[in-house]
């Protein structure tokens, strides 16, 4: 069975990706930003917490995060197997994780700086979580659902560079991590997002 993260920093294509693969290998897609938005827009008592601290572009503290993905794996659709996208994202939460699941894969998507950068300021986001660039929108729309599109609060050029810092602090630690398991897998991000998905797919169902 299947328990995949997908690693690497903000606008790294995790979230594109996994919205892609899931499906196709038919495994949950587990996003613990989807799951914090969705939260936010509640307005539960976890939503209420997270949104500052979102807004900050810092990390939501790991009991928190620990809890939400600890219920969520347990869901009847996870059963078959999952990607967790955007969970782990420091070294306390890779280290509980490893006491409750045995990971089979962990995908590294590394992309430079600037051309995250670049990526970010230009994407839009519908209420379902699809993220699309604005050059691809359909009229304005998502070109998957239809659903209107806006602008992440926290994809503004300060809150990115922040990211990218805690990113760099806190996330990219687990690369090694991971690397040092034996079950990391590196893809250069940056090649299209049907090459990103081909070179993710010929290691995941060879
Ligand atoms: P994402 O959609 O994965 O970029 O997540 C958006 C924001 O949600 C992040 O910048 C964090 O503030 C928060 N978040 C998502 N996943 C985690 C996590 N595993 N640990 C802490 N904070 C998280």
């Amino acid at each position: 069975m299947l328990k995949v993260v997908f690693l690497g920093p903000p606008g790294g294509g995790k979230g594109s990706q996994a919205q892609r693969i899931a499906p196709e290998l038919g495994l949950a897609h587990i996003s613990t930003g989807d799951m914090l938005r969705q939260a936010i827009r509640e307005a539960t008592p976890v939503g209420l917490a997270a949104k500052a601290i979102i807004d900050r572009g810092e990390l939501v503290s790991d009991d928190v995060m620990l809890d939400l993905v600890k219920e969520r794996i347990t869901q009847k659709d996870c059963e078959n197997g999952y990607i967790l996208d955007g969970f782990p994202r420091t070294l306390p939460q890779a280290h509980a994780l490893d006491e409750i699941v045995s990971l089979t894969h962990v995908m590294n998507l590394a992309v430079a700086d600037d051309e995250i950068i670049n990526r970010l300021s230009c994407r839009r986001m519908c209420q379902s979580g699809h993220t699309t660039p604005l050059a691809d929108l359909n009229g304005g729309k998502c070109p998957v659902c239809g659903g209107e599109v806006m602008q992440r609060d926290d994809d503004q050029p300060e809150t990115v560079k922040k990211r990218l810092v805690v990113y760099a602090q806190q996330t990219a630690p687990l690369i090694n991590y991971y690397r040092g398991k034996g079950i990391l897998h590196d893809i250069n991000g940056a090649q299209s997002i049907n090459e990103v998905r081909m070179s993710i797919l010929q290691v995941l169902a060879p």
